[in-house]
């Protein structure tokens, strides 16, 4: 390891526009299109989203607000996915990109990322073009300096105003026609910079939304990860949607060509985990040995009426009901992690998504669990793969931690897809 700890992220403290979240931009934890092309929502069961769970949410943001690098960690401000190479264990090549240094730092598994989303109209979409550089959702190294970059708050927090509504534009535009963004996120660019990052495999989540038509990404990102030649590194999930009549059939069938783990999203496919619908999804996925992949908790930009499917007691009928499918919660719970970090402590099959959560809280989530189930992930292209490398990477300094970094970048991992070790 060849840098000092002599350089500093800039601390300079700036009015962060966190009202700005209130506005209702449609990105939940990945997929935002739904909600502009798909109309009807079924009513609402009062006891399923109280006052109660309002409050909450706007508790947490009040929190968040207040305590924000007062933690253990402290000021955790960079400019930028650049200004990361202020830590220890990145620095800046050549072309001034971010890469990661310290040998001793395992090599990851990232559990939650995707590829560009082209569903609908499918807009052309090449996921074999290697481009400039990867323009991520969250693109905090488009300018000089990088936009701020806050490791301890959730990290959808760090979209200010203008930021979220050119993603509500984005979103849209790249259901319909794509944008550069969205050609940026490709199978190269993904593999490039997981080499820049030393994760060794990716398991990419597609999701069924629920359209009428152009609804494929399981087929389109499968096939285009086996005409890269990717699949030893690129591991394909798959969805259903609840509401298709052959929905089982289809689990069955890309269970057999070697799918392992399916995605569901509350929020974007409009279902409560523990309604008895989805019973006969999660009784297959148990039997076919897969492994559940849920987007978890309220990230708190979704429009107000999808907020109430994804609060985390509603996941418990799942964990209750299906001891034997390891359910992984996405995101810890996002901005509903108290509660979801409580919920998954007492269930076996109950695994933690360590995505999008503050250094202040990943802390305590290692602490309770003792750093047991927990997975690594990184919801590319939301957000560079280096965000919560680094966030992981400052929980487990300590020399108490140290020996955590190894399970918590790939050894959890490897507990659900041992196959990864060949
Ligand atoms: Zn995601």
């Amino acid at each position: 390891m060849s840098r000092s700890r002599d350089k500093h992220p800039s601390l300079r403290s700036k009015e962060r526009p966190e009202l700005a979240l209130k506005r209702r931009h449609f990105l939940a934890s990945g997929l935002s299109l739904t909600a502009a092309v798909t109309a009807c929502s079924p009513p609402v069961d009062p006891q399923r989203y109280t006052q109660e769970d309002i409050d909450a949410l706007a508790a947490q943001r009040e929190r968040e607000a207040r305590q924000r690098g007062r933690g253990p960690f402290g000021e955790q401000r960079y400019q930028g996915y650049r200004g990361l190479a202020s830590l220890p264990w990145f620095e800046l090549d050549g072309d001034r990109q971010l890469v990661l240094v310290d040998e001793s730092i395992p090599s990851a598994i990232d559990f939650h990322a995707h590829l560009g989303i082209s569903v609908l109209f499918r807009p052309r979409l090449d996921l074999l073009a290697r481009t400039e550089r990867v323009i991520h959702l969250l693109d905090c190294d488009g300018v000089e300096p990088g936009c701020e970059l806050d490791l301890d708050i959730y990290i959808n927090g760090n979209f200010d105003e203008e930021a979220l509504k050119g993603l509500g534009h984005n979103t849209l535009t790249q259901a319909l026609w794509g944008n550069a963004k969205l050609r940026s996120h490709t199978i190269p660019n993904l593999l490039h910079e997981m080499h820049t990052m030393n994760v060794s495999h990716s398991v990419i989540l597609p999701i069924k939304v629920g359209l009428p038509f152009g609804d494929h990404l399981t087929e389109d990102w499968r096939k285009a990860i086996n005409d890269a030649g990717a699949s030893q590194r690129l591991i394909a999930g798959l969805s259903v949607h609840h509401d298709d009549p052959t929905a089982i059939e289809q689990l069955h069938a890309h269970a057999a060509t070697g799918a392992r783990v399916i995605k569901l999203h509350p929020t974007v496919q409009q279902f409560y985990p523990d309604h008895p619908k989805l019973f006969p999804i999660y009784e297959a996925a148990q039997s076919l040995g897969l492994i559940a992949f849920f987007h978890g908790g309220r990230a708190g930009i979704e429009p107000e009426d999808r907020l109430r499917y994804a609060l985390p007691r509603h996941y418990e009928g799942v964990l209750k009901n299906f001891p034997k499918l390891p359910v992984v919660l996405g995101h810890a719970g996002a901005r509903d992690s108290e509660a979801m970090l409580e919920l998954a402590l007492r269930y076996d099959n109950a695994w933690l998504g360590l995505h999008g959560q503050s250094v202040t809280m990943l802390d305590r989530i290692i602490d309770a669990t003792g750093g047991r189930r927990l997975l690594f992930g990184t919801d590319w292209p939301w957000y560079h793969i280096a965000a919560t490398l680094a966030k992981i990477l400052i929980c487990t300094d300590s020399p108490s931690r140290r020996p955590l970094r190894e399970a918590l970048l790939r050894g959890n991992a490897l507990e659900l897809l041992p196959e990864l070790t060949a």
